[in-house]
């Protein structure tokens, strides 16, 4: 008999989840985590860097504080200060998690999984295996990690895993790579006094989301004072004395003194002993699944970045739970990946929900597009010239509000309340119906009346 109803490896975002509600549910769980529980948003990824966000926004508070009458005095930052801050609080997450699962009744496996076969794990470390486990199901949740290029000097720059704990804070950064991770850590390190340089290959950072939000998040970074230069790349890093000098793809050479390469991210399949399980990775190395996050062994599924569908904290739970809703409370569940809400913590913030204008004109045959463009109320004193800039996707012919788009403060907390009502399928009408709370920004996302004419909708 299996040792374990329910067997998850990896104890991140997705793995937990997955296996408290299942042990809430009366299954027998366990959860194998050769690291530490919580997983990248907790050790790597979203918790330390909104920690380092709200760190790095002090700066600029400091400066706005004038434009109020205040007078700021002398002003320093202590990396090592904070980084034993945030070490504090990323222990204390950690012992919340493991408490959790504890109280659910799961059981934490500490090791490295490896299947034998469809229903069995090993768990031993590198080298070998100390013990094995038979489940009636396995989920497979072991996340990802960053990926380098195959460069000259690479092993000078660092990943983002690196850039919580680096030992001194660096005058001078070069940051490669244009996702939201290259742009976010662009803001911070900008913010808590850095000279900044980014180059992304591409004409525009964050591909895939809204071309209005690249093109403003662009200019909006750049007045903040990251210099973010597109179209070129690093080709090769070499020492220069205590510095690091990056030689891009135009020629040009800059000094730095940390590189940080957030160029992408792969699943973290390797050892995993996926073909024991009669598992074959996509060409892109995730693990295939369906909609049920099934990977079409019986009794084996996949959730979270392992998968590489949507590689955020709160779809991985979502899939986790949905496998435990449908396999031990008799409530069968599919995850909806569907009008997912995403932030991007970049100074200013950039918060999205739905369809961007670029998919909504494939999905239907005509579109109002509504857009407004503001100084926030709190920068007429500052004198700051940072800017609000919202914009609203809606089909025509539903009258249906498909997308919603925001770059300025507080647009990831905007979006999350918007997703709301672009899941419920709210129309426009609905939105103009919608009472403004005043003053705030994003009172302007129910008061858009009147649509972009539409040659300027499509020039955009
Ligand atoms: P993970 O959280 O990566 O957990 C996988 C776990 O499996 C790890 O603990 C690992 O040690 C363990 N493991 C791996 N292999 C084995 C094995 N063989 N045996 C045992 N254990 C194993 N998402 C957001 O929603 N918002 C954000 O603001 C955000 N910011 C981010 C910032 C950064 C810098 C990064 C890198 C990511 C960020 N993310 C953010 C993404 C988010 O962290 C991931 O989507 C999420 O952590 C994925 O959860 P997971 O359960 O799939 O994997």
């Amino acid at each position: 008999m299996a040792d374990f109803d329910l067997l998850v490896i990896g104890g991140g975002s997705g793995g937990v989840a997955c296996a408290r509600r299942a042990a809430g549910y009366g299954a027998r769980a366990g959860v194998i985590e050769n690291d530490r529980l919580g997983g990248t948003c907790v050790h790597r990824g979203c918790i330390p860097k909104k920690l380092l966000v709200y760190a790095s926004h002090f700066s600029h508070d400091f400066e706005d504080a004038a434009g109020y009458g205040w007078t700021v005095g002398a002003r320093s930052f202590d990396w090592s200060e904070m980084v034993r801050a945030k070490v504090a609080e990323l222990d204390r997450l950690e012992g919340i998690y493991g408490r959790l699962l504890d109280n659910s009744g799961a059981a934490v496996i500490r090791g490295t999984g490896r299947m034998l076969d469809a229903h069995t794990v090993a768990v031993g470390d590198e080298t070998h295996s100390a013990e094995t486990h038979r489940a009636e199901t396995i989920v497979i949740a072991t996340g990802g990690r960053p990926t380098m290029p195959d460069i000259p000097g690479i092993e000078l720059a660092v990943s983002s895993d690196a850039m919580f704990d680096l030992p001194t804070f660096p005058e001078r950064v070069v940051i490669v790579g244009g996702g939201y991770i290259a742009c976010e850590f662009a803001c911070i390190m900008q913010g808590l006094g850095a000279q900044v340089t980014q180059l992304y290959r591409g004409e525009l950072p964050l591909r895939g989301f809204d071309r209005d939000l690249r093109e403003v998040l662009c200019e909006e970074m750049r007045k903040g004072g990251v210099d973010l230069r597109l179209n070129v790349n690093a080709s090769s890093l070499a020492r220069a004395g205590s510095a690091i000098a990056v030689t891009t793809t135009t020629g040009e050479v800059i000094e730095a003194d940390q590189v940080l390469f957030a160029t992408g991210r792969t699943p973290n399949v390797a050892g995993l002993g996926l073909e024991s399980a009669g598992i074959e990775t996509t060409p892109g190395g995730a693990v295939p699944v369906d909609a049920n996050s099934h990977t079409g062994v019986a009794g084996v599924y996949a959730v979270g970045d392992v998968t590489d569908r949507i590689n955020l904290t709160p779809v991985a739970i979502h899939e986790g739970r949905c496998i435990a809703e449908t396999l031990y409370n008799d409530n069968p569940q599919t995850p909806d990946h569907r009008d997912v809400a995403t932030a991007v913590f970049t100074t200013p913030e950039l918060g999205t929900v739905g369809l961007t204008e670029e998919e909504a004109r494939q999905a239907f045959p005509a579109l109002d597009i509504y857009k407004t463009r503001f100084r926030p109320l709190k920068h007429t004193l500052t004198g700051r010239e940072e800017t609000v800039f919202m914009k609203l996707v809606v089909d025509r012919a539903s009258d249906r509000v498909v997308g919603c788009h925001m770059v300025g403060d507080g647009a990831g907390e905007a979006v999350q309340l918007l997703g709301i009502a672009v899941k419920a399928g709210a129309t426009k009408a609905q939105f103009d119906a919608t009472m403004a709370v005043h003053p705030t920004a994003a009172e302007e996302f129910v008061t858009m009346y009147e649509p972009v004419p539409e040659t300027a909708t499509q020039a955009a």
